[in-house]
């Protein structure tokens, strides 16, 4: 009986590559099927339209009579589309989306039927959706969750659908979803930021956070997926040996994309257009059969939004080309893993990037305090920040040599190094009339020369600057953006909060000129901020003995990193910038620390299930017909068959070694599982599976893997390594 694997096989090499035929130049397909301005102004009444607006740009509130009417301009664009049915689109805190359409369609009296759409069914929504994770919110405090629009995300339509973004809360208020802290966030930092602005501008009115992601992810052909359980339930290969040519030649790193590959990504390409994902670059990445897509950045909020969105239409796009798309951070161990970088930065609504050195010193200034604001507020949240990407995949990168190391630092090149040396020594109190001519004209004014040949680029960093942006690269790739934005947006208000408090206290106590109380505050700020800078190897075991010298945190695992969010310092953090209550911090908490305990719970069950009921049995197989042709050379060859048959009978012995180990080793796993089972507190369940439970994960592995390479290949049943990466 062949395996499932040769059916793979044969399946794989029968593949013609889908052709694609893109429809028209993209710049055309921008937005097709977005309910953008262009539809807004086409569809909308002058007055709703402006509502729409002014709730975008200001969060007003939109009247009743108002959302009937964009919420008929919004279904008769949607028909014009072909579009059949609507739903809220929504994220729950299961990191995928969540949609349930409903029909336009409505019948009325007579047998007739009209299409229907109110403004009533556009603002709020009851989806019945008891069975997301709560946190216990709802059964603490009402059952029922409901679903707002919003407006800042502009509708769209997916397949025959009409998606409107909304926020998911539940009937007291607390929220049910990753984009309502992260709208609090963005709203906190629009006015701390807008404040500070103003000491340079006062034409300044509102900040946006930006933001633009960088997606990485493996493509392997779905058959070889379908012949690998673990694949399907985990999203990873939890056995596998390494193959004979790995990534060491590094020639998959940009090289030509095949036809195949290059033919779904056109089609990913059309579809992110039509739907206004602004995607830009692609490329391959360092591992075999890993790519990168990468948009012009955006609004922070619409940028999470397409990135949610880009992962369910890679999913449907990549089955269309029998690809399957594996987001999974590591979802083969010795091969790079995968990340979304998550570059970062403030914009005005004059159109500067306040992370962009400006040409006159005044705005320099400007870059400086954000810039120094930034890095102070990652070296004060360090922590919180590492928990802001903890996941159970994400813990096979950092740390792990080829990611960012589990220690938060921030990268920012030689000359921002000298310039923040220089401020560091500026004077104390009022400056000389020489001093700040100096400053103005050998320090600040220097920055844009500078910058532009600050090209060196520390990849080991997980917090870099990188000209006009900081690149948070510690992300991992199939986490929701929402969260680490969520932090580090709410992170930068609070600094910023605090940074205008101190400059307004020294102009009004201390009469300091502005730009002096700046240089003051700054230049304390520098000082307090020195450990979080870091130049050199991030991987390198140096680091990580100087890291803990300078009292940076080192959580390698997610329920260590996790604590971090609910420490009494977050919680005060939380709720002064209003971006969660103790409540919803402490519900969040608990979910992803059950998502960790359940995510190793499935990776241990199957991992179990490869070992005892693919793997064994298919050594036992060979074994046996070692045994046979041993037998037969001893009746061929009598007493003299020892010698012959040596190494069939080393392998005999070989093979029942891995089988005895694998079978004890499982056995002790599900003994640990069984008792981290009835631990009742998620925090010590979560950490039992970590420390007492995963530790198997690579010692019944290695038992597998040798097995792998002892076992007649015609017999083995899952899918290679060779096979999954190097297949097109
Ligand atoms: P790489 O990091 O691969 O060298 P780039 O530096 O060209 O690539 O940019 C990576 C990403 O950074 C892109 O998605 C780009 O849109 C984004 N980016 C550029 N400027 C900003 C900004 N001001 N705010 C947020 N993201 C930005
Ligand atoms: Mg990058």
């Amino acid at each position: 009986m062949a395996t499932i694997r040769f059916y793979a096989l044969k399946e794989t090499f029968n593949r013609k590559p889908l052709k694609f035929k893109e429809k028209g130049k993209h710049s055309e397909n921008f937005g097709k099927n977005v309910f953008n301005h262009n539809a807004m102004r086409q569809y909308m009444t002058k007055q709703a339209f402006k509502s729409v607006q002014n709730a975008i740009l200001h969060g007003t509130k939109i009247d009743r009579d108002i959302a009937d009417q964009v919420a008929s301009a919004m279904k008769d664009w949607a028909l014009s589309k072909g579009a059949t049915h609507y739903t809220h689109w929504f994220q729950p805190l299961t990191g995928a989306t969540a949609e349930k359409h409903d029909a336009f369609f409505e019948p009325i009296e007579n047998g007739n039927a009209i299409e229907k759409f109110e403004g009533t069914q556009l603002v709020q929504q009851e989806p019945d959706a008891s069975s997301f994770p709560n946190g216990g919110i709802r059964n603490t405090f009402e059952a029922r969750g409901y679903t707002a629009w919003d407006p800042t995300s502009p509708a769209f339509i997916y397949g025959t659908t009409l998606c409107i973004p909304t926020i998911f809360v539940s009937y007291t208020g607390e929220a049910l979803d990753y984009k309502t802290p992260l709208l609090k966030a963005l709203s906190a930092v629009d006015s701390a930021a807008t404040s500070v602005c103003k000491y340079f501008d006062k034409n300044v009115k509102k900040v946006i956070s930006t933001l633009g992601w960088e997606q990485e992810y493996f493509l392997i052909d779905e058959a070889f997926a379908k012949a690998r359980p673990d694949i399907t339930l985990t999203g990873r290969t939890v056995v596998g040996h390494s193959p004979a040519k790995g990534q060491q030649l590094d020639d998959h790193y940009f090289g030509s994309i095949s036809d195949r590959v290059l033919n779904f990504m056109r089609e990913l390409e059309t579809e992110c257009m039509y739907l206004g994902i602004p995607v830009k670059t692609r490329h391959n990445e360092v591992a075999p059969n890993q790519f990168e897509l990468a948009p012009v950045f955006e609004e922070t909020n619409l940028a999470v939004d397409h990135n949610s969105l880009l992962m369910d239409v890679m999913e449907k796009i990549g089955k269309r080309h029998q690809f399957k798309v594996l987001l999974h951070e590591k979802p083969f161990a010795g091969i790079n893993g995968s990340g979304k970088h998550n570059n970062w930065s403030l914009a005005t609504d004059t159109g500067i990037n306040l992370l962009s050195p400006g040409k006159t010193p005044m705005s320099n200034l400007q870059f400086l305090t954000f810039f120094i604001n930034t890095i102070k507020a990652v070296n004060d949240n360090e922590e919180l920040l590492r928990a802001s990407i903890a996941s159970a995949g994400n813990d096979h990168r950092l740390g792990a040599n080829e990611a960012p190391p589990a220690i938060i630092s921030v990268f920012i090149g030689e000359q921002l190094s000298n310039v923040l040396q220089e401020l560091k020594g500026v004077t104390k109190g009022k400056l000389s009339p020489q001093e700040k001519t100096d400053l103005k004209l050998n320090v600040v004014g220097k920055i844009p020369d500078v910058l532009l040949d600050n090209t060196d680029r520390n990849r080991t960093s997980p917090f870099a600057f990188t000209g006009n942006k900081f690149e948070f690269r510690a992300v991992g790739s199939k986490q929701n953006c929402a969260n680490p934005m969520t932090i580090l947006n709410t992170i930068v208000a609070k600094q910023l909060k605090d940074f205008k408090t101190e400059v307004d206290a020294l102009i009004n106590t201390k009469k300091l000129k502005k730009d002096e109380a700046i240089f003051n505050v700054l230049r304390e700020y520098i000082k307090a901020s020195e450990r979080i800078l870091f130049e050199g190897n991030g991987y390198s075991k140096e680091w990580e003995k100087e890291a803990e010298k300078r009292g940076l945190s080192n959580n390698k695992t997610t329920p260590e990193a996790l604590k971090a969010k609910v420490s009494k310092k977050a919680i005060s953090l939380f709720e002064e910038m209003d971006v969660m209550t103790k409540v919803e911090a402490e519900a969040r908490y608990e979910i992803e620390i059950e998502e960790y305990t359940m995510r190793i719970q499935i990776e241990g069950r199957v991992l179990g299930d490869l070992a005892r009921n693919h793997i064994v049995p298919t050594a036992i197989k060979y074994q046996s017909a070692l045994i046979k042709n041993a037998q037969g050379l001893k009746d061929i060859f009598g007493k003299d068959y020892k010698t012959i048959a040596k190494e069939q009978l080393e392998l005999i012995k070989t093979i029942s070694d891995h089988i005895t180990a694998i079978k004890s080793k499982t056995k002790a796993m599900i003994n640990e599982r069984k008792k981290a089972n009835k631990i009742e507190d998620a925090e010590k369940q979560a950490l039992a599976y970590c420390n007492k439970v995963k530790p198997y994960f690579d010692e019944i592995r290695y038992h597998c893997d040798k097995l792998e390479i002892m076992i007649d290949d015609e017999l083995w049943p899952l899918s290679k390594y060779r096979e999954m990466l190097f297949t097109r």
